[in-house]
């Protein structure tokens, strides 16, 4: 067995991607691997767990004909332009060519300093390398594109946050690591050759079918756009908050990326704010698809000398195309909402019903994840539909209404619709945190059991399910992750 590790990343663009060598890791062990993901690499699962492989997943050796580098990149954080970016503490093992044919990239998520960790120390710590793995295969289980984790090992040393924790390296697997920064990196640097052969990249390996178009580069745009539309209602139909939509957390290929101080909202609120450093709510719930619109506007800002020789007169198109968003984000996102009511056509007043569903949510400060699930037991009669919903102002009066678009129906049948559109498993704050704190004490088991959990979201949900609940008030405000 070897990796078969392509470096077409690091031979296209030797400018925006540097060198990297491994740094020691003193004690390399395996904490998780997920064998889907080796799977669909063409990795043998057992191979990966033998302790020179181990080395690898965990920075301390490169695999033999690999090129790794670190990627440059820019971006705008929290709305400001923070200039050259790059990876502090990830590095690009290269690409793998996966089952389907399609080029995924190898990388490692907290393997030591590059070039660009300017005060960093290039680490990771094993409760966010953990987060990111769990979260990002329950994101995989509900069916929303997402970077995937190949594993998760602790480095064997020490590594100062909030007092000395376990250093940790996240493998991590993407359909490509390219980010709206990237494009305003080389934007900015103004040579408009190295920014069509980006360009061209990004189509060749995204979005094939925009080349063939009258504007390829308008198409790029137009394409990244329908990709985001479709990734955000994902998002919003399941409550999910990524907590740092800085540009440089936003990918070319429509994959969420970057699990940081994320989180599935619980009672619900359309200003739900989880993470502490977003002090000013910038990234808060419902102003995610609005901050959607703000990052395809600074990506079509870079297309424009592409797009028309004076970029001048490229606005106007690459205006429509973002723009295009947010009605292409409502139409994705009352088909998902159509879904998770039962609901098999489209009717006039189908937002309206939505609308009040989720004010019933709101003022009930129903858990949004239990609420929407609960719509079937509503219907069957399951105690748990009145014990969720049935106290929440309002819900007896629109329970009237969606049963009545309903129409003639069977409830058992329209049961098992519901419960295949309306999780009960998501990762929850206070489960990640309670597996993360087990393995911090070497006991790998909760971990195991909430990974299982969250490859079922869909149910089913017994009775008495602890990773059905909501947690406790603590986890469902401000969240300190880092
Ligand atoms: P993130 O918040 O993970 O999206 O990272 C934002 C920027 O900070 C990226 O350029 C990271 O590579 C860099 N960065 C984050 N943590 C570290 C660290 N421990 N050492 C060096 N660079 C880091
Ligand atoms: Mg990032
Ligand atoms: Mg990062």
């Amino acid at each position: 067995m070897t990796w078969r590790l392509e470096d077409d990343y690091a031979r296209r663009f030797p400018d925006l991607g540097l060198d990297w060598t491994p740094q020691e890791a003193p004690a390399p062990r395996l904490v998780a691997l997920i064998d889907s993901v080796a799977a669909e690499l063409g990795l043998d699962a057992a191979w990966l767990r033998e302790p020179s492989q181990v080395a690898v997943l965990a920075g301390a050796a490169v695999p033999p004909g690999a090129h790794p580098v670190a990627q440059a990149y820019a971006g705008h954080q929290f709305g400001q332009f923070a200039g050259l970016l790059g990876d502090g503490r990830a590095v690009l093992l290269g690409e793998v060519k996966d089952a389907t044919g399609a080029l995924r990239d190898v990388s490692l998520k907290g393997s030591g300093r590059t070039a660009f960790s300017r005060g960093g120390d290039g680490k990771a710590v094993l409760g966010p390398v953990l987060r990111e793995l769990v979260v990002s295969e329950g994101m995989q289980a509900l069916g929303i594109p997402t970077t995937r984790a190949l594993a998760a090992t602790e480095t064997g040393e020490q590594v100062w946050r909030q007092g000395m924790e376990r250093g940790a390296v996240l493998a991590r697997v993407a359909a490509s690591h390219l980010r709206v920064g990237t494009f305003e990196l080389v934007a900015r640097q103004g040579d408009p050759t190295r920014l069509r052969a980006l360009a061209d990249y990004a189509i060749e390996r995204h979005q094939p079918a925009a080349r063939g178009a009258d504007n390829p580069y308008l198409a790029l745009l137009r394409s990244v756009v329908a990709a985001q539309a479709a990734l955000l209602a994902d998002w919003m139909a399941v409550g999910f908050i990524h907590g740092v939509m800085n540009t440089d957390n936003m990918t070319i290929s429509g994959e969420t990326i970057d699990y940081g101080p994320c989180a599935f909202v619980e009672a619900f609120d359309e200003n739900a704010v989880f993470s502490s450093i977003d002090t000013g709510g910038r990234y808060r719930f419902g102003q995610q698809p609005g901050i959607a619109v703000w990052n395809l506007s600074r990506l079509a800002e870079t297309l424009l000398p592409l797009i028309a020789e004076d970029p001048a007169a490229a606005v106007g198109d690459a205006t429509a195309a973002v723009e295009g968003f947010i009605p292409a984000f409502a139409e994705e996102l009352l088909a998902r909402h159509r879904h998770k009511l039962g609901l098999t056509d489209a009717r006039e007043g189908d937002q309206a019903l939505v609308d009040d569903f989720l004010r019933v949510l709101k003022v009930g400060a129903v858990d949004h994840t239990l609420g929407w699930r609960a719509l079937s037991a509503v219907l069957v009669g399951d105690p748990r539909g009145a014990e969720i919903l049935g106290g929440a102002t309002g819900f007896d009066e629109w329970r009237a209404r969606w049963v009545e678009r309903l129409g003639a129906f069977d409830p058992v049948d329209v049961a098992v619709r519901l419960d295949a559109a309306n999780p009960v498993h998501v990762p929850r704050n206070h489960l990640v945190e309670e597996a993360i704190a087990a393995a911090n004490a070497d006991e790998l088991e909760p971990l195991q059991a909430l990974l299982e959990a969250v490859r079922s979201p869909f149910g089913p949900w017994d009775e008495g399910d602890r990773f059905a609940e909501p947690g406790p008030e603590a986890f469902t405000r401000s969240y300190v992750t880092y």
